[in-house]
């Protein structure tokens, strides 16, 4: 029999950290033991969180994140698992969530921002900023986020990034300490904000770029909506495997390598997409990661470039597996 997995070894500081939690959340926060992370991502692989949470307020996020910190446990933040990789082994850590109803918030302000809370999904912030007549959001249909997850990835599309609209973003330190960061004080570039690395954004206050007709940002969205449709695979993935190399796309150089269909147990490159992954059904993360390996090694070959991951691999480092 092989050796159990790491995960199900109980650490005496994690069963202080659960008695601690336990004794500190309110009854609406859930706290789980071995949760599966596979089924709340998009590409549906991968095991369990050593512990998970669901907080319901501020004050018990706080309690997750200090209670965590002060043991020197690691805490990692999952929005909807769209850019995730998740081992097949689990994530040794406190996996937080802000999926409870309470971080879903859209509000239009006097002032004419938005409040958009950080568990809110942006096809949701989509369809209310157009049911409110509120123009700037459309290139955000289609990207299967949470505002949380596209603050931290600088999510972009169609020619606009998530930073393009936003002016505040509200956030807890890893510690559990609020701070309130304009965007000119941040470091962000493409998929990726510097500080929401170490950091869980709470929610944002975004600038609509005008007031118009609701009809008229549904039209712009139905566009771009059709425009994915065409240009997408269908089945479970994590989008874009890799970032695009300096003055290319990666899906390019990936198909020009004649990669598009080549696949690793149940993980296929897609014949629609090259550089989406798919999920064919039965798909492990081994077979993603196998297939991730052999793609930079045979672009390396031919072309040259050195193709970086763009999808994150949930709880350890790429350079670990590269
Ligand atoms: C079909 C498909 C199409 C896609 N199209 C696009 C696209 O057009 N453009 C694009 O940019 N991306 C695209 N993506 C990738 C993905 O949607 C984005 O990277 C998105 O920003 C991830 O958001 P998420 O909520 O799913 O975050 P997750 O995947 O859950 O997490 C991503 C990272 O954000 C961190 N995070 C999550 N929430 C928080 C928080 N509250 N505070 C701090 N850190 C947090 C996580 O720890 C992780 O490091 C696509 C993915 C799929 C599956």
């Amino acid at each position: 029999m092989s050796a159990p997995p790491a995960i199900v070894e109980r650490g005496s500081a994690w069963d202080e950290l659960l008695a601690a939690l336990r004794a500190r959340l309110s009854s609406a926060t859930k706290l789980t033991e071995g949760e599966l992370l596979g089924p709340k991502t998009t590409m549906r692989v991968g095991g369990p969180a050593r512990v998970y949470a669901e907080p319901a307020t501020e004050a018990d996020l706080q309690v997750l994140l200090a209670e965590s910190s002060a043991r020197g446990l690691r805490v990692f933040m999952l929005g909807r698992g769209s850019n995730l990789l998740v081992p097949d082994e689990g994530v040794d850590g406190l996996v937080v969530s802000l999926a409870h109803a309470a971080w879903q918030t859209f509000e239009p302000r006097a002032d004419g921002r938005v409040w958009a809370g950080a568990g809110l999904r942006l096809k949701n912030l989509c369809g209310l900023a157009a049911k409110a007549g509120l123009e700037g959001f459309e290139f955000m249909e289609g990207i299967p986020a949470t505002v949380g997850g596209a603050l931290r990835m600088n999510a972009g599309a169609m020619g606009g990034w998530t930073f393009d609209v936003v002016e505040e973003v509200h956030l807890l330190t890893l510690a559990g300490e609020k701070r309130v960061m304009r965007k000119a004080e941040m470091h962000v570039d493409y998929r990726h904000c510097a500080e929401l690395a170490t950091a869980v954004a709470l929610g944002a206050f975004l600038r609509p770029k005008a007031h118009t007709d609701t009809a008229a940002v549904k039209l712009q969205i139905e566009e771009y909506a059709a425009k994915r449709q065409k240009s997408q695979p269908r089945e479970p993935s994590a989008g874009c495997i890799f970032k695009n190399p300096p003055g290319t796309s990666a899906g390019r150089v990936i198909d020009e390598c004649g990669l598009k269909g080549e696949r690793v147990g149940g993980a296929e490159v897609s014949p629609v997409h090259a550089n989406f992954i798919v999920n064919r059904g039965d798909a492990t993360c081994a077979d993603i990661l196998e297939l991730v390996r052999r793609l930079r090694v045979r672009v390396k070959a031919a072309r040259g470039i050195d193709l970086e991951p763009e999808v994150m691999l949930f709880g350890r480092d790429w350079r670990e597996v590269l």
